[in-house]
């Protein structure tokens, strides 16, 4: 077993680090990064079905708001801790630079393993979170949106909580929301219709016909069936995929639709019709030509790096391949579209539901799609270009686009 740190705040701040390094910036600049600007800790008490008070622990971590007011999802993990949170609102900074968006980056969490509460209890524990934050939050200040364990349906409860205290509706405060409150068309497929884009955008780049790659697809939450059902569409052969409770295989490909309505029905991927079982291991370790990693952080590490024979990695999810990995993965030349590119189309569209509310004003689904994929396309071609111009990594490159325009931001903000 490597010596290597799993946890992700140390992660984010050793790829800030390089970023600002090679930028030739003043150490200054990576103190102000390297740590959240605020973090606020809350206890959520819930009354339980059971007639028992439980108390939820949870956080709102807003790392910097040079750009633009904090944006970011919120988690409902069993494993959410504290400097999980303070590194996704990291990743939210960069992830919103490098697209350009005008956002700082946040992110929120609760620790907390939300199948196994009753839908009552969730509503409660959802409204009792944002009651905890909302003096932090609000449409110009912090934008919380949906993460891994929470949904549409948790946003329209948060953000009827955060109206009932202000008095008067306010949809701009939170994205990701229901269509009939101010949602946007788009937005919960979003991250997977981005990862594609980038996974098409990455084969066109590494000169493999789109329409012959095979795919392994890691995770089928939002994220991995949203972006294995864009990539099967764009002409990608999803031929592996996996979940929390197991795998399912077959070399002629997997039909996503159908598999989609397998999971709606089941809750998971296990004994899909015309498939052989896998698992996570063997799945990484696929010979492929992509490898869509869309679920947690630390999937790809020093010890499994060596194991990997796909020629593209896109990574849906946030963090999932660690530094070490990322030297190793170098090394044997395979080509990582990083997090914060890979996986922005969520808070992009984010940005366009924000900008709806704001002039209420709504857009059709085909403006939505084809913003994102112009803004999305651009972002790639930035970002692989100043990867060849100074002989870095895909993902070094983004940093250093996206550190750029912060510190600009904070230098004109006369902060640095
Ligand atoms: N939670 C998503 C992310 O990690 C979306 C954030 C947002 O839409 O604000 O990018």
């Amino acid at each position: 077993m490597s010596t290597e740190s799993l946890n992700p705040l140390v992660n984010a701040q050793k790829q800030i680090k390089a970023a600002c390094d090679l930028l030739g910036l003043d150490p200054a600049v990576y103190e102000m990064l390297k740590e959240p600007m605020r973090v606020l800790e809350v206890s959520i008490p819930v009354r339980m079905d059971d007639g028992s008070l439980r108390v939820f622990k949870g956080w709102r971590s807003q790392h910097n708001d040079a750009l633009g007011p904090t944006k970011g999802g919120i988690r409902f993990h069993q494993n959410v801790n504290l400097d999980e949170v303070k590194a996704l609102s990291m990743w939210m900074t960069f992830k919103c630079g490098v697209l350009g968006l005008p956002y700082g980056g946040g992110k929120g969490g609760v620790c907390v393993d939300p199948t196994k509460l009753s839908k009552r209890e969730l509503e409660q524990l959802s409204r009792g979170y944002i009651r905890a934050i909302a003096t932090i939050v609000g449409p110009e200040l912090d934008i919380p949106a949906p993460d891994v364990g929470t949904n549409a349906e948790i946003m329209a409860w948060m953000v009827d909580e955060y109206s009932k205290i202000k008095g008067y509706n306010s949809f701009g405060v939170i994205t990701g929301k229901p269509l009939i409150l101010g949602g946007s068309k788009g937005r919960t497929d979003a991250t997977g219709y981005g990862v594609a884009l980038t996974a098409r955008e990455g084969a066109k780049r590494l000169g493999m016909d789109f329409n012959k790659c095979t795919v392994a697809l890691q995770g089928f939450g939002n994220v991995g069936s949203y972006s294995g059902l864009y990539l099967h569409r764009l002409g990608g052969k999803v031929i592996a995929v996996t979940d929390v409770f197991g795998g399912i295989y077959n070399k002629d490909g997997i039909d996503i639709e159908k598999l989609m309505e397998h999971v709606k029905k089941t809750g998971s991927v296990v004994n899909f019709p015309g498939t052989t079982s896998i698992n996570n291991e063997q799945l990484l370790s696929l010979d492929v030509d992509i490898l869509a990693l869309c679920a947690l952080e630390n999937q790809i590490t020093a010890d499994n790096a060596d194991t990997i024979k796909a020629k593209m990695i896109v990574e849906g999810a946030n963090g999932p391949v660690t530094p070490e990995a990322d030297k190793i993965l170098d090394s044997k030349g395979i080509f990582v579209c990083p997090d914060i590119l890979t996986n922005a189309g969520g808070v992009m569209v984010s940005y366009f539901e924000w900008v709806q509310n704001l002039t209420n004003l709504y857009w059709s689904e085909e403006e939505v799609k084809q913003r994102q994929e112009e803004g999305m396309v651009e972002a790639f071609k930035a970002v692989y270009d100043l990867a060849q111009q100074y002989k870095v990594n895909m993902r070094t490159a983004a940093y250093m686009i996206s550190i750029k325009r912060v510190y600009e931001a904070m230098k004109a903000r006369g902060w640095v």
